[in-house]
């Protein structure tokens, strides 16, 4: 479903991504986990090609990133992402926000696109707040319309980078809980995230980076019961935020 080859990007002379593969089948949950600056945000943006890559190269169901010809439009369109900070669109009812897209990316009809929102507001428990505005929800409200819009998309994999890191602790749950079903559902998902019980109850695979490199890239179980066959970099990490 996504392959990841030898994917290598500077800023500059730095040096971001180095060399970095790895592959994702289709209803695999992969959890990316790493120190801070480690390159989590880069080499999931270059996923959805929010980001350039100087070398290598992505292939997103079957499309090459880095094929001239494929639209980049298209394929951000079919891979849903979630950002750490909601970025809803504050001036429209939350209702909108999940039909606007629908309507004019994908050509859905008004009612259509109402019917989908709505099924996904069920979804996520917020259909109660369908007419609200983001800015009168709470942070875990809103990251979950979040993940709920990129859903009405019938998005092919779920990209999550950190969705819970800026959430008041009491809302963490409730977003993880969102998380746990579409996992369970078999959605794709490659999530980086820090939330260990998330990765340890339904993620598939750890893939821990560093400086740029993935460092470790094995079974769930493989990283977290056998961490003393894990680098001694991944055993810190661990040992930190366990
Ligand atoms: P965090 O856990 O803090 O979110 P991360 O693992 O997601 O970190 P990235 O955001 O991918 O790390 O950043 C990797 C490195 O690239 C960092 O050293 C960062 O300073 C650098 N970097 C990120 N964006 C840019 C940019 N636009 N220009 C220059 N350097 C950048
Ligand atoms: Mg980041």
């Amino acid at each position: 479903m996504i392959e990841i080859k030898n994917v290598s990007k500077w800023y500059d002379q730095f040096q971001v991504l180095n060399d970095c593969s790895t592959s994702i089948q289709k209803g695999e949950v992969v959890v990316v986990c790493g120190p801070s600056g480690s390159g989590k945000s880069t080499l999931i943006k270059t996923v959805n090609a929010l980001e350039p890559f100087q070398k290598g190269d992505i292939v997103v169901d079957g499309v090459s990133l880095s094929d001239p010809k494929t639209n980049l439009n298209k394929l951000r369109s079919r891979v849903g992402m979630v950002f750490q900070h909601f970025e809803l669109f504050p001036h429209l009812s939350i209702e909108r926000n999940l039909t606007l897209a629908q309507i004019k990316v994908l050509g859905r009809t008004k009612n259509e696109a109402y019917k989908k929102a709505m099924q996904l507001l069920e979804r996520v428990g917020l259909t109660a707040h369908a007419h609200k505005f983001p800015g009168q929800l709470s942070g875990g409200q809103q990251q979950r319309v979040a993940i709920a819009r990129a859903l009405a998309m019938d998005p092919i994999a779920m990209l999550f980078d950190e969705p819970t890191s800026a959430l008041d602790p009491e809302m963490v749950g409730e977003v993880l809980d969102v998380m746990v079903l579409l996992a369970k559902e078999g959605m794709t998902m490659m999530c980086v995230t820090h939330e260990m019980g998330f990765a340890r109850s339904v993620a598939h695979r750890v893939i821990f980076m560093d400086q740029g490199k993935i460092i470790e890239d094995c079974a769930k179980d493989e990283f977290f019961e056998h961490s003393e066959h894990r680098s001694e970099r991944a055993q810190q990490f661990l040992s930190s935020i366990l």
